[in-house]
C-alpha cells in the first residue's frame, strides 16, 4: 500500500488569480520515501475540508505566513504584516483530527508554530525584536546551513537521524514561546530558541523549525531517514 500524505497548502502569489499549492520540496520529499503526496487547500467549508483528511493517512504541515496571533490572545507585532485566518483554522482542524485519530503528524517552520497555538501554546512574534541576543535564524537561504540543533537522545528525532548535535537551515522570525500541551521540548539551538517538539502520547508527532524538505537532496541526506520513517508509519 502507498500511503497518502496530506500537505497543508496555502495560497501562492500575490496577484489574483491566487494558486494553491505549496513548494516541490515537501512533495518530492514524501513522493522519494515511498508516501503519495496529496495538498489539502485551506477551503472555507469544513465538511469538505474533513473529506479530504478522512483519505490520509498522514498529514505534514508545511510552512508560510505567520500564524494570526489573535487565535493565542495576542495583539500583533509590527513585522506580522501577512496572515491568513482560514489556513490557520484550517490546520488547527487538521492537527485537532489527526492526534484525535493518531494519524502521523509531521510540523515543519510554521507548521510547528500552528501545531503548538493549537495545543494552547504562544509565539515568539519576532525574534530579532523579542530575544535581541539571539542568533540569526532568518537568513533566506534555504539550503545553507545556518546554526546548530541539538537534540534530546532520547527523541525520535536523534534516533532517526543518529545525531544530538548538527545544523540546519534557518528561515523563521517567529518560534515557540509558552509550550502547548502533549508537548515536549527536544530540540534547541546554542541560544534556547525552540527548535524541535515531539509529542509526548507516544504516536509520530514530530516538528522541527528548520527546512529539512530542502536539506534531503545534498545539504544532509540524513532528513531522508525522518522522511521515511513518517511515510512507512503512515502505511501501518
Ligand atoms: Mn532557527
Amino acid at each position: 500500500m502507498i500511503p497518502v500524505i496530506g500537505v497543508g497548502a496555502q495560497l501562492a502569489g500575490k496577484e489574483e488569480p491566487r494558486s494553491y499549492g505549496h513548494r516541490r520540496g515537501y512533495i518530492d520529499a514524501i513522493a522519494a520515501a515511498g508516501g503519495a503526496p496529496l495538498l489539502l487547500p485551506p477551503l472555507a467549508d469544513q465538511t469538505t475540508r474533513r473529506a479530504l483528511y478522512d483519505r490520509v493517512d498522514a498529514v505534514l504541515l508545511a510552512g508560510g505566513t505567520d500564524v494570526d496571533p489573535a487565535s493565542y490572545g495576542h495583539d500583533r507585532h509590527p513585522t506580522v504584516t501577512e496572515v491568513d485566518p482560514h489556513r490557520d483554522e484550517s490546520e488547527i482542524d487538521l492537527i485537532r483530527w489527526s492526534l484525535a485519530d493518531g494519524k502521523p503528524l509531521f510540523a515543519i517552520c510554521r507548521g510547528v508554530q500552528i501545531l503548538n497555538v493549537a495545543l494552547g501554546g504562544s509565539l515568539i512574534q519576532d525574534i530579532p525584536s523579542e530575544r535581541p541576543e539571539a542568533l540569526v535564524h532568518q537568513t533566506r537561504v534555504w539550503r545553507q546551513l545556518a546554526h546548530d540543533l541539538v537534540l534530546e537522545p532520547d527523541s525520535r528525532l536523534a534516533s532517526l537521524l543518529g545525531a544530538t548535535n548538527l545544523q540546519v537551515n534557518s528561515l523563521h522570525h517567529q518560534a515557540i514561546d509558552r509550550l502547548g500541551r502533549g508537548l515536549r521540548i527536544i530540540g534547541t539551538a546554542p541560544d534556547g530558541i525552540v527548535e524541535g517538539v515531539e509529542g509526548t502520547n507516544g504516536s509520530w508527532l514530530v516538528g522541527v523549525q528548520c527546512h529539512p524538505e530542502e536539506l534531503w537532496q545534498e545539504t544532509d541526506p540524513r532528513w531522508r531517514r525522518v522522511f521515511a520513517n513518517f511515510v512507512q508509519t503512515a502505511a501501518r
